[in-house]
């Protein structure tokens, strides 16, 4: 878990994590800490590590992010790292930066050592709220995590399958590719894998209430594609390429550089990712 705080007047943004620092708490927070910097500028980092009491972050990845570009690029950063785990973890989280980026964070046992690096007098932190953005972020994670576990048990069907159609009747089960983007072309690049279809993807249109899978919605193409009930003519779905740009109020769920705002909740192999418009 973590929460997020700021103070104006020093330009400081307190990143603050309790119980098991985890995979997820570093992704949901680069993100959160993207969306503030694109509203309100670089600003200077303090990560209080005070309250965590474990760490489940595996090895890979603390390498993989200290080799890539830093969020508060050129500005002080300040850990707090009292006790272990933590402060053994951050040592080598700030050894990889040092060598990666030619630029350390400071590490330091108390939050008032901190303050002293950063020589902030009175500080006055005030909590950034969890924002539409940072709901659906938290959101559509969860739902990545179950999928990730159903396209791993379902990837193991699908190929023996598709190994035995190819050597009984000499074709393939995948899907004809189509001109436009779908949605789960978007989705198995996030979950790596390759074996979820648009047919495996269901919603109930909330106009007729009729329910289908999305191969057979009416789907328009353009800067935006747009997946519309074929009974009633209303939107289900709209994917719009965003790029790696981050806004800080995006309204629909970032996923591998596409928007993708949804008017109803889709079943995804039984996962449920809930809408994004009211
Ligand atoms: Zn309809």
């Amino acid at each position: 878990m973590f929460d997020l705080a700021y103070d104006a007047k020093h330009s400081v943004l307190l990143s603050r994590f309790s119980g098991t620092y985890s995979r997820a708490d570093i992704e949901l927070r680069d993100n959160a800490v993207r969306r503030f910097v694109a509203k309100n500028g670089l600003a200077r980092g303090l990560m209080d590590f005070s309250a965590v009491d474990s760490i489940d972050v595996p090895l890979d990845l603390l390498i993989q992010r200290a080799h890539q570009p830093g969020i508060l690029t050129g500005h002080q950063r300040v850990i707090v790292a009292p006790t272990e785990p933590a402060y053994s973890f951050n040592r080598l989280v700030a050894a990889h930066q040092l060598f990666a980026r030619k630029a350390e964070p400071v590490l330091v046992r108390s939050v008032s050592d901190a303050f002293a690096v950063l020589r902030m007098i009175d500080p006055a932190f005030s909590p950034i709220g969890l924002d539409k953005a940072a709901h659906l972020d938290r959101v559509l994670h969860d739902a990545l995590c179950q999928l990730t576990e159903v396209v791993r048990a379902r990837s193991l069907d699908d190929e023996i399958v598709e190994a035995t159609l190819q050597r009984v009747v000499g074709r393939a089960l995948s899907a004809p590719v189509v001109g436009h983007i779908t949605l789960s072309e978007i989705l198995n690049v996030s979950l790596r894998s390759r074996v979820l279809r648009d047919s495996g993807i269901r919603a109930k249109c909330c106009g007729c209430r009729a329910r289908r899978p999305l191969s057979w919605m009416s789907i328009s193409v353009g800067r935006v594609t747009t997946y519309s009930c074929p009974a009633c003519g209303g939107w289900i779905l709209k994917l719009s390429q965003v790029g790696s740009t981050v806004r800080a109020d995006a309204s629909g769920y970032m996923i591998g550089g596409f928007e993708v705002m949804s008017r109803v909740t889709l079943d995804i192999w039984g996962v449920k990712l809930p809408k994004t418009e009211n």
